[in-house]
C-alpha cells in the first residue's frame, strides 16, 4: 500500500538577507517513513530544515504538510502543527538537569511522550538523572537528550539535522536503533546527514541537495547499484 504524503516541499526558494540559498527545492515525505537529505557542506540542506520551520529570513514556494499550507506562518505556528526541529548544535542546557531539558519545550500537546517513556527510548539519560544539575553529558547523551526533548512536543514529523556529528561509532549505533524504534513507534523523520553509512543503513530514500535544489533521489535499494555517481555527488 502507498503511504500518505504527509509533508511535501515544492519550489522552495529562501534567503538569509540578501544571500539567496534556496533555489526551488522539491521533494516529499511519506506518513512513517525516514528520509534523508544528502550534500557536501553548504548545499543548504540545513537551511531546507530551518525554511520548513520558518527560522529563514524570507522563503517562497509551498510547503504543504498535513494537507495544510506553511509557507506564512511563523516557527510557532508549525511547531503547533505538529513538526519539530533539533538542531545541529542541540541546544542543550548545561545548567539544567536532564529532567529539566526535557520539561521546557514551550509547544508541548496531546501526543507528546510522557517523561517516562522518552527515558525507555533512551535508557542512558534515566541514568544521568542521578546526576545534579549541572552535569556534564557526553556528546551522544546531548543527542539523545535533544531528540528526547522535541518528542515531548507532540510532533508527527522529526527534522534531525546532523543527529551524528562528533559522535563515537557505538554511540551512533544506539542513535541509529533509537531513530528505527521511533520510526516504530509511527514518527516521520526528516534527517540531514554528513555520515552517508548512517543514513544509508537508516533511510528508506533519500534526496541529494546541490547549490540550493534536489539533484538526485534515491531508494534504499538504489544505493549500492549506483554508488559510485553517489560518490562523486557527495565527495565522499
Ligand atoms: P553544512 O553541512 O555545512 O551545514 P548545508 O548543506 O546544511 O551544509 P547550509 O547550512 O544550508 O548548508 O548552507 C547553505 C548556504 O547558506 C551556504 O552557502 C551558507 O554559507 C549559507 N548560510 C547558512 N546560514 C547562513 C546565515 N545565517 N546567513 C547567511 N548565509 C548562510
Amino acid at each position: 500500500s502507498v503511504r500518505k504524503t504527509i509533508l511535501e516541499v515544492s519550489d522552495l526558494n529562501a534567503w538569509y538577507g540578501e544571500s539567496h540559498v534556496l533555489h526551488g527545492v522539491d521533494f516529499e515525505v511519506r506518513e512513517g517513513e525516514v528520509v534523508s537529505l544528502l550534500g557536501r557542506n553548504g548545499a543548504g540542506k540545513t537551511t531546507t530544515l530551518r525554511s520548513i520551520m520558518g527560522l529563514v529570513g524570507r522563503r517562497t514556494g509551498s510547503i504543504r504538510f498535513d494537507d495544510q499550507e506553511l509557507i506564512d506562518l511563523k516557527p510557532d505556528k508549525v511547531a503547533r502543527r505538529g513538526i519539530a526541529y533539533c538542531p545541529e548544535e542541540r541546544g542543550i542546557f548545561a545548567s539544567l538537569t536532564v529532567e529539566e531539558n526535557l520539561l521546557l519545550p514551550p509547544v508541548v500537546q496531546k501526543g507528546g511522550l510522557p517523561i517516562p517513556e522518552i527515558y525507555e527510548l533512551f535508557p542512558n539519560l534515566k541514568e544521568r538523572l542521578l546526576g545534579a544539575s549541572g552535569t556534564r553529558l557526553s556528546g551522544g547523551e546531548q543527542q539523545m537528550l535533544a531528540i528526547g526533548r522535541i518528542l515531548r512536543t507532540g510532533a508527527k514529523l522529526l527534522l534531525l539535522d546532523e543527529p551524528t556529528e562528533g559522535l563515537a561509532p557505538v554511540i551512533v549505533q544506539q542513535i541509529g536503533a533509537s531513530v528505527r524504534r521511533l520510526q516504530e513507534l509511527g514518527f516521520t523523520v526528516l534527517l540531514v546527514e554528513q555520515n552517508f553509512h548512517f543514513a544509508a543503513r537508516l533511510a528508506d530514500r533519500h534526496y541529494v541537495i546541490e547549490h540550493g535544489r534536489v539533484v538526485d533521489r534515491y531508494q534504499r535499494d538504489d544505493i549500492k547499484t549506483r554508488m559510485g555517481e553517489l560518490n562523486e555527488l557527495l565527495g565522499v
